[in-house]
């Protein structure tokens, strides 16, 4: 469930991520028990069915441009590998910010997803890696980075070395894997059951590289697991300059 999961005390503010990780409620990416039909499998889930502002959407459809200003204070820190069944994801210990119109959000974990859950006029990449951040007031902000068949990555080789090994502590260099660049800003909710709105997203323009047998390594430990397209209703969505 945790896909989302942060440290107890700071679970607080707006989202209730606490009552997602006590849920006892399943869910899968396909089937009864898929996407289609989260809305209807928990009253906590309802969000995934209604919600008007949720993710992921496609970002063609960009309808104003801009400088968005996110200043991202990453680098070099210490994370683990917890259990989860739907992702692999690498929690980090406390130091890495990222900081929007003021306010400091705290880096508390990233995972993936194969193939990548936002779209670009309907066009996937193979992979996404999603940073999640935490506000003070517990508002979540989310750092969408792209990969494309290429290179291989060194940051990916750690991780996927350490899930093999079943490491239970390993180092990463966050500024490797996500470096700072142009990007797309939105509103909407997190990808996962409850699919809680609120949450600011910035998906980074450029995609980095990650070699096929990386790609299809994550691949063979989490299967598909991208949420279909949602619709983007109402919403301002900014992108890079052109
Ligand atoms: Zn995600």
């Amino acid at each position: 469930m945790r896909t989302i999961l942060g440290r107890a005390g700071l679970i607080a503010g707006a989202i209730f991520l606490s009552d997602a990780c006590a849920q006892a409620q399943e869910w899968t990416y396909e089937g009864e028990e898929g996407p289609e039909h989260w809305g209807e499998l928990s009253e906590d889930f309802a969000a995934c069915g209604a919600g008007m502002m949720q993710s992921p959407i496609d970002l063609a459809g960009v309808n104003a441009r801009g400088d968005v200003m996110l200043a991202m204070a990453y680098g070099e820190i210490g994370a683990r590998l917890p259990e989860n069944h739907h992702t692999v994801q690498v929690a980090v210990d406390e130091g890495l910010t990222v900081s929007s119109a003021g306010e400091t959000f705290r880096l508390l974990q990233f995972h993936f997803h194969t193939p990548s859950e936002h779209v670009f006029g309907g066009a996937s990449y193979p992979m996404v890696a999603h940073f999640v951040h935490q506000g003070e007031d517990g508002q979540l902000l989310v750092v969408g980075v792209m990969f494309e068949e290429g290179e291989a990555s060194e940051q990916l080789a750690a991780i996927l070395e350490a899930h093999e090994d079943g490491a239970e502590a390993l180092s990463v260099d966050a500024a490797a894997l996500a470096p700072a660049g142009a990007m797309y800003r939105y509103m909407g909710s997190l990808t996962t059951p409850p699919c809680s709105e609120g949450v600011h997203w910035h998906v980074l323009a450029e995609p980095q590289s990650a070699s096929a047998a990386q790609i299809a390594a994550f691949e063979a430990i989490m299967g598909e697991n991208a949420r279909p397209v949602q619709a983007q209703n109402n919403r301002l969505l900014l992108g890079p300059p052109d």
